[in-house]
């Protein structure tokens, strides 16, 4: 990028927001993926007008742009492929107002997910998304990747719970749309289509979100199974018995041991599968839930049960759970997760699957799920300079999806496509559907500057 070019967009930001040293680029140059690039630019923009007008001369000189949060993504989806500028995103992170009684927040982009959740812990109500990420992801990075998390299975993923935006469009425009009220039909639904976007379309600048009240009571349990298989198939007698747990979490005998082994909270080393289940609601709601999944668990040979007595122990778990992917990254250089999707009732094939994949490949690899809504997580440990392994990383990575879509899943649950998955699109997507998505990409960036090379 010429000096001219760079000096137009330091008069916007100013000195003290403005980077091109190096040692700075590098910091925004990588995300939790395994591709690393070095962007031309780092700018960190405080409000929509500056944004504006990056855009604007971004726009004029065909400069990619791309939005950054925490960086936290798994597909490479903030890496700026193609260099130009990384908007880092988290000088705007003010939580604009909380309004319980209309059950709305509006937050800036750059707001930390458990920021926000901390925020309304002061009220009656919380925001469900619980991405294992909330303690560092942005809300407008789990927007761009409409994020999920454990709560999902039962209060739905970032989407579901956007009320309304405020975009900066490539050539700069700003356009608003949505609006504070959980019912609203006027016009096109916009945030769906900006929800899981991975920053292509535009950048989100402001978000409205829906609120809920807290639940009364929680029960969590651990159960614990001999059999990997036993734990899969409890799942599907779960949710078929009409119970929808808050959580429904399954690990298997790798990452139990990797998790103990980082974090020593006393898990079960001897047992193939845990099942972590939580159920929320009123008092009397969740001890008849409870009683029933215990039915479920018990009739499917589990050896234990453990339940969660105080807010410490609950904590505990979900600390677990929360671990396994730094417990993971311990093992080898680099730790890549997949994020395969089936229908529930699938999840038992699926697990068998997944396994039989990895010992084919020999593969250092734990399998944990967000098994309520079939949402897979295999980890596998590797190491980027070992081509055999990681040639062999790859071909399991691509008969774990050949296995998804074989069973009507699909490519990804939550941590979106980014650059890991481009090149599996068409296994989930047909051919005019993602020329429409081009059509739409082409009509709303015709110069292709946000963000080129990620999510179609
Ligand atoms: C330990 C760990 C656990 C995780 N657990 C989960 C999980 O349980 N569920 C889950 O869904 N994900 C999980 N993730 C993945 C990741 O945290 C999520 O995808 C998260 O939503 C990314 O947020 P971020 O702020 O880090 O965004 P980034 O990684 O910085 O960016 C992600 C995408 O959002 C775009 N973007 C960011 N801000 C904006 C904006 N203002 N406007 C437009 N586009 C923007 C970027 O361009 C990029 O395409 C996990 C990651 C880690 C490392």
């Amino acid at each position: 990028m010429n000096t001219l070019i760079k000096k137009e967009f330091n008069s916007i930001v100013g000195d003290s927001r403005f980077r091109d040293r190096l040692e700075d680029l590098l910091s925004y140059s990588y995300d939790a993926f395994t591709v690393e690039s070095v962007p031309d630019l780092v700018l960190l923009p405080v409000s929509t007008a500056e944004i504006s007008a990056i855009l604007k001369v971004a726009s004029e000189h065909q400069i990619p742009v791309t939005a950054r949060g925490a960086g936290s993504s798994i597909c490479g989806a903030p890496v700026p492929v193609n260099g130009g500028i990384v908007l880092s995103m988290t000088m705007m992170n003010r939580i604009l107002e909380t309004n319980t009684p209309d059950r709305y927040c509006i937050v800036q982009p750059g707001v930390i997910n458990g920021d926000l959740q901390a925020e309304l812990a002061k009220s009656a109500f919380f925001y469900p998304p619980d991405p294992g990420s909330m303690a560092f992801s942005t809300i407008g990075g789990n927007l761009a990747q409409n994020a999920g998390g454990p709560r999902c299975l039962k209060y739905g993923v970032t989407s579901d719970y956007v009320l309304g935006m405020e975009v900066v469009l490539a050539s700069g425009d700003v356009i608003r749309f949505g609006s504070r009220n959980v019912k609203d039909v006027t016009g096109y639904r916009l945030s769906g289509l900006f929800c899981g976007s991975e920053g292509t379309l535009g950048v989100v600048t402001e978000i409205t979100l829906k609120v809920v009240p807290l639940p009364e009571a929680y029960r969590t349990v651990l159960a614990v199974f001999n059999d990997l298989d036993d734990s899969a198939a409890t799942v599907s007698d779960i949710i078929g018995a009409g119970i929808l747990p808050a959580a429904l979490e399954l690990l298997d005998k790798v990452l139990i041991n990797t998790v103990e082994d980082a974090n020593n909270i006393g898990l079960p080393r001897e047992a193939e599968g845990l099942l972590l289940i939580e159920v929320d609601g009123s008092e009397e709601q969740v001890e008849k839930e409870l009683a029933l999944i215990v039915e479920k668990v018990l009739s499917n040979n589990a050896v234990d049960i453990q339940q969660a007595r105080t807010a410490e122990e609950r904590d505990n778990l979900w600390q677990a759970r929360r671990s396994l992917y730094p417990s993971m990254a311990r093992l080898k250089p680099n730790c890549i997760v997949e994020d395969a999707t089936v229908p529930t009732s699938k999840v038992p094939e699926m697990i068998r699957g997944i396994r039989a994949i990895i010992d084919k490949y020999k593969l250092l690899c734990g399998i944990a799920a967000h098994a309520g809504d079939g949402n897979m997580h295999p980890l596998i440990a590797c190491d980027l300079r070992d081509h055999d392994e990681m040639e062999r990383v790859e071909k399991a990575i691509e008969e774990i999806f050949e296995l998804a879509m074989a069973n009507n899943g699909t490519l990804s649950g939550e941590h979106g496509i980014g650059i890991a998955k481009r090149k599996y699109l068409s296994m989930a997507i047909d051919k005019p559907t993602l020329k429409f998505m081009h059509t739409l990409k082409q009509a709303v960036d015709p110069h292709g500057i946000l963000n080129p090379g990620k999510a179609i």
